[in-house]
């Protein structure tokens, strides 16, 4: 079977974890930590970095440092992963879903406008496959409606908006380092903060609501509780584990890329054929191939396709099921139909994309999906 996912590993995380348990520090704000912490923001000029223990968990800091209260309304996709929803939903926010363009999973970013009224409180974007949404468009519209952006770049590693590092332009982002991402540390994840008026306030949030960092520096004579919070802090075994593979971010994106674009040409014919459209990356977004989708004409043929893949030995996925049709929230949302969000939950489909995937196997996979559409 060639799975769907296959976690990278470095080499060196069990001598990197060795060296963590040497010096007998293995939580709080230790080292370990601060390199990673370091690394990521002199590699991508984020302003602050604070490592959690997932995105979800970055996620929910966000919503308690922009100070959600219920009955703010946020703007977000419902083409999204359910951590991106459950953050605001926790804080009693009501969700204002949003339809995905017609050419790519992404927000339409010129449906938002319309959403927003003088309960809005934040934008919600949501890079889809590390493909940077418009963010001219949408600094703009936070500009001119004072709103907080916060990004959820779970799959955002390494992923530019022109220039600029994703993560460098909204408020605050958060990023995933999960199994399933490009690189990772099992679970794992961290906050970016760009805003300076937010740091002091998400440094307390993320140590349980206590000013602890502040004195592990020296700052103040004892800590005490001063806000919210949460547990959110990784151990230093999983920072040693990300450190270790931090490092090879660059040997990683190379080979990630190659596969992906090695997905594109030879499926291309099919784009060609109206039988398949291939992903779209606008000018303004750079490619971090952190996923290979496809989308089918239908649902049934997309489900045939996974089938016949299956039976290939080969794991293709589909992807989120849109959140305004959840079982969760459908009586909560609006009337509003939200079809190209529904057309992606429907006719997307993910190739396996990973580090140790063989050409072989590649080509193995895209000869089968060619037999499949020539049947
Ligand atoms: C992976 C992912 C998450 C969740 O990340 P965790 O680190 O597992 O909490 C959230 N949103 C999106 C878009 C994701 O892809």
């Amino acid at each position: 079977m060639i799975p769907f996912n296959k976690p990278y590993y470095s080499g060196k995380e069990k001598s990197y974890i060795a060296k963590a348990m040497e010096t007998k520090i293995l939580t709080g704000d230790m080292k370990m930590i601060r390199d990673c912490e370091s690394f990521l923001e002199s590699k991508y000029h984020f302003k602050k970095v604070f490592l959690t223990n997932s995105c979800t968990m970055a996620l929910e800091i966000s919503a308690l440092v922009v100070d959600i209260q219920p009955g703010d309304e946020v703007i977000l996709p419902s083409y999204t992963y359910v951590s991106t929803a459950n953050a605001f939903a926790l804080r009693g926010a009501k969700l204002i879903f949003t339809d995905s363009k017609s050419n790519h999973p992404n927000m339409d970013e010129k449906l938002i406008e319309s959403l927003i009224t003088d309960k809005t409180k934040a934008i919600v974007l949501v890079h889809y496959a590390g493909v940077s949404c418009d963010f001219s468009m949408i600094q703009n519209l936070a500009k001119k409606h004072n709103l907080f952006i916060i990004e959820d770049a779970a799959q955002c590693i390494d992923s530019y908006y022109l220039d600029s590092p994703i993560g460098t332009l909204g408020d605050i982002a958060c990023f995933s380092f999960h199994e399933t991402k490009n690189i990772h540390c099992g679970e794992g994840g961290f906050i970016a903060i760009n805003n300076p008026t937010l740091l002091e306030k998400t440094e307390i949030i993320r140590n349980k609501g206590t000013n602890r960092t502040a004195f592990a520096r020296g700052e103040v004579a004892k800590y005490e509780w001063i806000d919210l919070g949460f547990s959110s802090m990784p151990s230093a075994i999983s920072a040693a584990f990300l450190f270790s593979q931090l490092e090879k971010i660059e040997k990683v994106q190379k080979k990630r890329l190659r596969l992906w674009k090695n997905y594109f040409k030879i499926l291309k014919p099919l784009q060609k054929s109206k039988q398949i459209q291939l992903p779209f990356i606008p000018k303004y977004a750079s490619n971090n191939a952190h996923i290979f989708y496809f989308i089918c004409s239908s649902e049934i043929e997309r489900n045939d396709l996974i089938s016949f893949l299956d039976s290939n030995g080969i794991q293709a996925v589909f992807h989120y099921q849109s959140l305004h049709a959840s079982p969760y929230y459908k009586s909560k949302h609006d009337n509003r139909t939200l079809a190209n969000a529904d057309k992606y939950s429907q006719c997307l489909v993910r190739m396996p994309l990973f580090y140790d995937l063989k050409t072989d196997e590649q080509e193995f996979i895209c000869s089968k999906v060619i037999e499949f559409y020539s049947k």
